[in-house]
């Protein structure tokens, strides 16, 4: 038996079987390959494979979303089939003897940069496409499944990294347990383990010699046991059914009010990233959604979602809901949570650069292909929004401004809607500070304390290399939030907090000793915190 140790992100266990996650954008090796002629064959057949691959792709789109937005596939075929493109590809495999993987990794590389650099905003948007269509035939050179796991059996992930956009591609019902060597804990990645309530370790180097192996993960102790024994075995299924045991103890406080021994009520709402997560926050038995990233449905695709996709996903959110409240953030892309079709520039610092509203004021066009669908979906139920990494007022003037052409637009086009309940997050130190100003201009505020951390301590957020330096609980962090909670009870609003440390049941008192109106968390979370909630007595 093999033990590795890492840092638990989220407690649990798992026992299954090891699959190594290949990420979508993989290293690509130069193979010096004398044989070009078969080198030259299997890289026509990875071809023909990915012709196939894109037809399927696009007759699920077009009875999933419609011929118009199927219509990405139908142009990825086209630039397949290139003549410029595919002689690039074919002249470097016979002229430098390479493995087909890497004639088609620089020839990628070298279109996509031509693209990019063109005037032509339709042409430029291309250069993704190009990448795409690249990374497509080097996962069928190398055999990586298009999900990046491609398992029958549930599995233990373990990986290097993941990206946000690969995990909300994963197959839920095939993952276990994460267990990753870099991340951290409050990368998204982790956040999203979370959500999905199954055990995530960061910082286990494990190596791809133990593909296929049998092993446990316990999330409570971050250990990864490979070739466990039976002693330990036995162990660990009986750890697993004292958590089934304490699960159902939580589970006798569902349809309980979050209330205090001496009466003080909170609501408890959950964080989803995804309309699959609302089976669990049914389950969990939550107030309402009180942070809905709707970034994740950028994520999950190749190419913008339309109006009418956006619509039809925040009004079955609303419609299952019904009169509970749902708040929907508004696009916070940029960061950690990058989509290539979005063809940001690089940046040397991201987190700090064109991200959230940021982007979304920059790019109204996008901006307000979601406010519509958001108006629109507000007729359906209780729908509130919020706008992520506001720093001043003058960005909430320039909100009001885009909010009132959309209405103007939708007036001009009879189409029904409703301007829902705005409020903003609170998870920048410019936005605590101000937050007696802000205040009067929105309607409610909501802390998210994973930014506001990484921006009041100046730690990365991604970087677990920095853990001894991080104080989740940092006294800088809890006057920010002190700060905030007065500023909008002084104004008449009121405010939650919807970052991690809302979870936290060891700061459940501090904060309802604040005054915090709401808690949202990841949905396993909400029986957890409604027990906290009402163990306490604060004596006012
Ligand atoms: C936060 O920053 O606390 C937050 C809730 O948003 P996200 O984690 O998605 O950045
Ligand atoms: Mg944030």
């Amino acid at each position: 038996m093999l033990i590795y140790e890492g840092k638990s992100v989220y407690g649990g266990i798992a026992i299954g079987k090891i699959k190594f996650f290949q990420n979508k954008s993989q290293t690509v090796k130069r193979i010096h390959t004398p044989d070009t002629a078969s080198e030259l064959s299997r890289f026509k057949s990875s071809v023909s494979n990915a012709e196939k691959q894109l037809k399927q792709l696009y007759n699920k789109a077009c009875t999933e979303v419609g011929t118009d937005n199927a219509a990405i596939f139908e142009i990825h075929q086209i630039m397949l089939n290139d003549d410029d493109f595919l002689d690039s590809i074919e002249n470097i495999i016979a002229g430098e003897e390479v493995n087909a993987e890497y004639a088609v990794a620089v020839t990628g590389d070298n279109f996509s940069k031509m693209f990019a650099s063109m005037e032509d905003a339709y042409i430029r948007a291309r250069a993704a496409d190009v990448k795409d269509i690249s990374e497509r035939l080097i996962r069928i050179l190398s055999g990586v499944d298009e999900s990046g796991i491609d398992t029958d059996e549930p599995v233990i992930i373990v990986a290097e990294d993941i990206a946000p956009s690969e995990t909300v591609q994963l197959d839920k019902s095939k993952v276990l347990a994460f267990v990753t060597a870099k991340g951290s804990a409050n990368s998204h990645t982790s956040i999203l383990a979370r959500t999905m309530n199954i055990p995530a370790i960061i910082g286990a180097e494990i190596t791809d010699e133990h593909n296929g192996s049998l092993a446990v993960v316990d999330g409570f102790s971050g250990k990864v046991y490979i070739n466990p024994d039976e002693e330990l075995l036995l162990e660990m299924k009986n750890k697993v059914l004292e958590e089934k045991e304490k699960r159902e103890l939580l589970n006798t406080l569902r349809g309980k009010e979050n209330i205090t021994l001496d009466g003080t009520k909170v609501d408890i709402f959950a964080n989803i990233g995804n309309v699959s997560d609302l089976a669990l926050v049914l389950e969990n038995d939550a107030d309402g959604i009180g942070l809905f990233r709707s970034e994740f449905i950028y994520l999950e695709r190749d190419s913008f979602p339309t109006e009418d996709e956006q619509f039809a996903i925040y009004k079955s959110v609303a419609q299952t809901m019904g009169d509970k409240k749902v708040i929907i953030r508004t696009l916070d892309i940029g960061a950690d949570k990058q989509a290539d079709y979005f063809c940001l520039c690089k940046e040397e610092n991201p987190a700090m650069g064109l991200r959230a509203i940021r982007l979304c004021l920059t790019r109204p066009d996008i901006f307000k292909v979601q406010l519509k669908a958001l108006f629109r979906a507000a007729v359906f139920g209780n729908i509130s929004i919020m706008y992520p990494m506001i720093t001043s007022v003058n960005e909430i003037k320039a909100i009001k401004n885009i909010v009132a052409e959309v209405e103007q637009e939708l007036r001009n086009a009879k189409i029904s809607y409703r301007v829902p309940e705005q409020g903003i997050m609170i998870e920048t130190p410019a936005a605590a500070i101000l937050s007696d100003k802000l205040a009067n201009e929105v309607s409610f505020f909501s802390i998210g304390t994973n930014d506001l951390s990484q921006y009041t301590m100046a730690i990365d957020r991604q970087n677990s290399c920095l853990d001894e330096f991080f104080d989740p609980h940092s006294e800088a962090v809890m006057r920010m939030i002190e700060l905030t909670v007065k500023n909008a009870h002084n104004a008449g609003i009121w405010v939650g907090i919807c970052g991690e440390l809302g979870a936290d049941t060891s700061m459940t008192e501090r904060f309802l000793r604040m005054g915090v109106d709401e808690l949202s968390v990841s949905p396993p979370k909400v029986l957890s915190v409604r027990k906290r909630v009402r163990e306490l007595n604060l004596g006012i």
